[in-house]
């Protein structure tokens, strides 16, 4: 099932117009995934309580960019470097003009699927994929 994950404006709620990085689709709802521990504490609270619900304060940004940077903040906190490859690859960091391509059998994920990459020992941190990924952006996809 295709889900869309973008930017949109709370439409209802005391944080109504707030920007929030969401995923879902029309069928199962859209949920928001930024600021998502604020989200489950929301959408676990009753209906008729929720408006009251304390952590509205926790949800929501004033711009746009500032919940694309919110989710790429999220995602980095998840990259995981202890992937392991069965062949060897290249290491493709960006050095220079061109890439390492030191031998590696490991890879950094941002899983599900925002980034794998085989890299070397000295290359997989964050610092490395931070600077190789400017995601997560705008997209759409099912898993
Ligand atoms: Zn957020
Ligand atoms: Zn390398």
């Amino acid at each position: 099932m295709v889900q869309y994950h973008t930017v949109q404006q709370l439409d209802s709620g005391p944080r109504a117009g707030a920007f929030v990085y969401t995923g879902g689709n029309d069928r199962i709802g859209r949920y928001v995934e930024c600021c998502s521990d604020a989200w489950l504490e929301i959408i676990r609270t009753p209906v008729s309580e929720r408006d009251a619900c304390a952590a509205w304060s926790r949800i929501g940004h004033d711009t746009a960019d500032e919940a694309y940077a919110h989710m790429r903040e999220h995602l980095l906190e998840r990259l995981s470097i202890d992937g392991r490859l069965a062949d060897w690859s290249g290491c493709i960091a960006p050095v220079g003009d061109g890439i390492c391509d030191v031998p590696t059998k490991r890879f950094a994920a941002i899983r599900p699927m925002y980034f794998q990459r085989p890299l070397c020992d000295e290359h997989r941190t964050r610092e490395t994929v931070e600077a190789m990924w400017d995601g997560p952006g705008d997209w759409s996809g099912s898993w």
